[in-house]
């Protein structure tokens, strides 16, 4: 059997014993979707009841024609445009016929009425006296309106039946209440992601697709727990969990997705209106800190995407959001909406972003060398390994279209491995040929320095390579986040002992300080482009000696980096400064055109 068609139907949620909401198990029950099951099971169709927590929506489902089928009617009961009817089966209330009916609606395809008729007159009627004596075991209800006699029952078979069913609810109920257990958020209560998933799977279809929004909120739990510990981060998630309940409303999912996000499927499809529904609840967080008497700052940032037709993968969804909410961070808002283009360029950096693991092993990273003179005779000492992407549709992309890309989702490691594998690989080669004092040195992202394992799969890849280990050289970029600053300098005195080098890489860009030299057991400073632009001002002169000065002082190496003119050299070479690299001498070269250089310049 090919795809199922799917056929969404509004039901009557106090029907019961024919059909009714049970809040417990978060779905209809009765006899009608039980027999709705079994014509799903034996027919092309796959019969969905829509919304089941909200109260009876059938007369506003069918007028927006999200739902194809209303159910939970007695005959001649709905209003007269909601088309036709198919009688499903007949009940006796104090002697007089009853025909209960499904109506279609004008979302039904054509061909559903003919088949749901020829289902149910197929349904002998004792499977339905069946189905209804199992209903009536459950808990007593009141049967509103709903008091039924179905001829031909011995009462005891029926007792009997009572028990099987008794006991088979009950361990129904264990396993939803398992099912729950695994799909709950621990620390607020709240659904998780898998909970997400099932609500989202089960009420959001293409009749009411795009009169949702997604809003994912992003909690920047790093600063929280470095200010206030797991405690504090617990309590004010916990605080933005009910702040979040109480924004959400019948039709509306709320889970936490992660450790930093919680993500509100929100029916509204107005930004205004949502923005101005979210507002109280952004004041409520700003106030957190003086409300509760803390003495840190806390934030909670969102990004908003609107439900389109097409927009069928959650994944998908919500990482478009939560790029948003991130945005949102960066500039201090509250809310960033995300628009169609921000969304165009999020889907193809989520292209990028997938297909890295199929291009990492299709090697369509090349390894490319940029070298290092020696400032003052200008000969080859070295180079720095930079990646360069040739994706086999887009051409040769270099590092500022996919480095940022490859941080922001976290998985830039893959490539920063693949880049020290390569460097090594070059290294050896070097080596069998006869070169022995050429160095490389390789960028890390900080993510990838901070990881604990970082040290172990460090020496997992250089350990097979025969290259002397003070040949290679770690790149790593100064901050001035403190983050993960313990870890990054237990990694680095780990490294050092294992014998690589390490390099600060662009001092002098943000804030950097002299402090960090203070932190970290480093052999090198690369001196940012721009203090090395800043050279032919009296005072970028005066900064650069200094920095130079202080640097040797602390036994370490000064690479300038960036260095395109020739009034450049002259200032370094003034300021004796060590190493350079720069458009002056050499460009960044694929390593097998580098390799022939290095034979060439530095074979005896
Ligand atoms: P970076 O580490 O600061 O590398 C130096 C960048 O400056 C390189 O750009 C290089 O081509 C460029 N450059 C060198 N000399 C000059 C010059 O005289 N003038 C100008 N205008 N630019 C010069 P590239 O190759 O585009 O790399 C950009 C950044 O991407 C690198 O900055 C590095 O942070 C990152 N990157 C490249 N490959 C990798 C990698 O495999 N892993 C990681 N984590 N980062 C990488
Ligand atoms: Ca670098
Ligand atoms: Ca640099």
């Amino acid at each position: 059997m090919g795809e199922k068609i799917v056929i969404y139907v509004a039901g009557n949620p106090d029907g019961y014993p024919l059909e009714y909401y049970d809040p417990a198990a978060e779905c209809y029950q009765g006899v009608i979707p039980q027999l709705l099951r079994k014509f799903s099971a034996g027919s092309d169709y796959e019969v969905l009841y829509y919304s089941p927590d909200g109260g009876d929506q059938r007369e506003h489902l069918a007028q927006n024609l999200q739902v194809d089928l209303l159910s939970g009617y007695r005959e001649g009961e709905v209003l007269p445009d909601h088309r036709e009817e198919v009688v499903i089966f007949s009940t006796v209330y104090e002697g007089q016929r009853q025909n209960y009916c499904l109506c279609l609606t004008q979302a039904a395809p054509p061909e559903l009425k003919g088949d749901l008729e020829a289902f149910f007159q197929a349904v002998p009627q004792e499977e339905i006296s069946g189905i209804l004596m199992e209903q009536s075991a459950s808990q007593p209800r009141d049967l509103t309106g709903f008091y039924l006699t179905i001829g031909g029952l011995a009462l005891g078979a029926a007792l009997l039946a009572c028990a099987l069913i008794l006991a088979v609810r009950r361990y129904r109920k264990r396993l939803r209440n398992a099912e729950r257990m695994v799909k709950t958020d621990e620390v607020t209560g709240l659904g998780n992601y898998d909970y997400l998933l099932h609500q989202y799977q089960k009420r959001i279809n293409a009749h009411n697709r795009v009169l949702y929004s997604l809003v994912y909120f992003y909690v920047d739990l790093d600063s929280l727990r470095r200010s206030g510990g797991n405690g504090e981060a617990d309590q004010f998630l916990n605080y933005c969990g009910r702040l979040l309940e109480n924004c959400t409303a019948g039709a509306d999912i709320l889970a936490r997705v992660s450790d930093r996000g919680f993500v509100l499927l929100k029916y509204s499809s107005n930004e205004d209106t949502l923005q101005e529904e979210l507002r109280p609840l952004f004041e409520q967080v700003h106030g957190y800190s003086q409300t509760y008497g803390k003495s840190f700052e806390v934030n909670l940032s969102a990004g908003v995407c609107q439900l389109k037709q097409e927009d069928q993968n959650l994944k998908d969804l919500i990482f478009s959001a939560a790029q948003g909410a991130r945005e949102a961070w960066r500039n201090k808002e509250d809310l960033v909406l995300c628009t169609s283009q921000m969304r165009q360029k999020l889907a193809e950096e989520r292209n990028l972003q997938n297909s890295l693991d199929g291009a990492l092993a299709q090697h369509e990273f090349e390894l490319y060398l940029q070298f290092y003179v020696d400032a003052h005779n200008f000969q080859i000492m070295g180079g720095e390994a930079l990646s360069r992407w040739k994706h086999p549709q887009k051409g040769v992309l270099s590092p500022d279209v996919f480095i940022p890309m490859l941080e922001r989702t976290g998985v830039i490691y893959k490539l920063d491995y693949y880049c020290l594998e390569e460097s090594c690989r070059f290294l050896d080669e070097l080596m069998e040929k006869g070169i022995d004092r050429f160095f490389v040195s390789c960028n890390f992202s900080r993510d990838t320095f901070a990881a604990e394992d970082f040290v172990r799969r460090c020496k997992q890849i250089i350990e097979p390579h025969r290259f002397p280990r003070e040949l290679l050289i770690f790149e790593l970029t100064e901050s001035v986040s403190e983050k993960h600053a313990a870890q990054i300098r237990q990694n680095m005195l780990a490294l050092k002992d294992y014998g690589v080098r390490i390099a600060l890489d662009d001092f002098g860009e943000g804030f950097s300080s002299f402090h960090d030299l203070q932190q970290y057991p480093v052999d090198g400073l690369k001196l940012d482009k721009g203090l090395v632009t800043s050279i032919s001002t009296k005072p970028g002169m005066a900064i650069l000696r200094a920095m130079v000065q202080v640097g040797h002082e602390l036994g370490l190496t000064i690479l300038a980096e960036g260095v395109e003119s020739e009034e450049q050299v002259k200032a370094l070479q003034a300021i004796y400064c060590d190493v350079i690299q720069g458009f002056r001498f050499h460009r960044p070269i694929p390593a097998q055109v580098a390799q022939e250089m290095i034979l060439h310049r530095m074979s005896r």
